[in-house]
């Protein structure tokens, strides 16, 4: 069986742990570089980006799960883990002496962090997402609930990259007042935001499948190691 490592400085790693091994596979908590060498995927959880930027850097797993994402490891990423996944960020955070906030990216994007505002924090959508279906599988095409909290959207995507879910523009929440930067600004036009993609074995989204009791995300990832998918 396919070994999934979940990335574990910070963010909601058991709960990415317990789908893993709800849909039979053996997940295991990778804190150094020597416990990334054992396993044949990544799952890099939901959490602070910065944070999470940080203290891969300090134990020294940054460099590594750089060099086994472009040796081809498959990679999932939910909120946090997109931000990470990201080649290109809107709006990086900087540490107090100035320096931006890094990723370890592989995905040819622009993600925009805490994109939806802080008037809603949190929020929940019905998505259509590409991608689910397996042959035989009548759930595949039934929508998939998403949380989102404080969660990036992906503003730009480069010609590789697949496009799997969009919150429709009707079911944006719109961004209030945002005096410290967060968010897109008040008085944009309600447009349709990408936030599931995938791109070769990297597959990011914005929301949190694994706090809702939806599988099929990670079954659609556990498919992409096996190379099925
Ligand atoms: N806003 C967080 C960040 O910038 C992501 C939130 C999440 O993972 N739920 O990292």
């Amino acid at each position: 069986g396919v070994v999934v490592g979940v990335l574990a400085v910070q963010g909601d790693v058991r709960e990415h742990i317990a789908t893993i091994e709800s849909l039979g596979g053996r997940a295991v908590p990778v804190r150094r570089a020597s416990e990334l060498a054992g396993v044949d995927g990544l799952i890099i959880p939901g959490g602070e980006s910065t944070t999470m930027d940080k203290l891969t850097r300090t134990f020294g797993l940054a460099d590594p799960v750089r060099e086994r994402i472009a040796g081809g490891m498959p990679v999932y990423g939910s909120c946090a883990g997109m931000i990470m996944l990201s080649d290109v960020l809107a709006d990086p955070s900087a540490d107090r002496l100035g320096n931006p906030q890094q990723t370890l990216g592989g995905l040819d994007m622009v993600v925009r962090r805490n994109a939806f505002g802080r008037q809603r924090e949190s929020f929940e959508a019905d998505l259509a997402f590409g991608g689910l279906a397996t042959t035989g599988d009548a759930r595949g095409t039934d929508p998939v609930r998403a949380v989102f909290i404080r969660a990036p959207w992906v503003e730009k995507v480069g010609d590789g990259v697949e496009v799997l879910a969009q919150v429709p523009a009707a079911e944006t929440p719109q961004p209030g007042p945002t005096p410290d930067g967060d968010g897109a600004g008040a008085d944009l036009e309600p447009v349709a935001r990408i936030v599931a993609v995938r791109s070769g074995n990297l597959l990011a989204t914005s929301f949190h499948p694994e706090i809702t009791g939806e599988r099929r995300v990670h079954e659609l990832f556990i498919r992409m190691i096996r190379g099925e998918a």
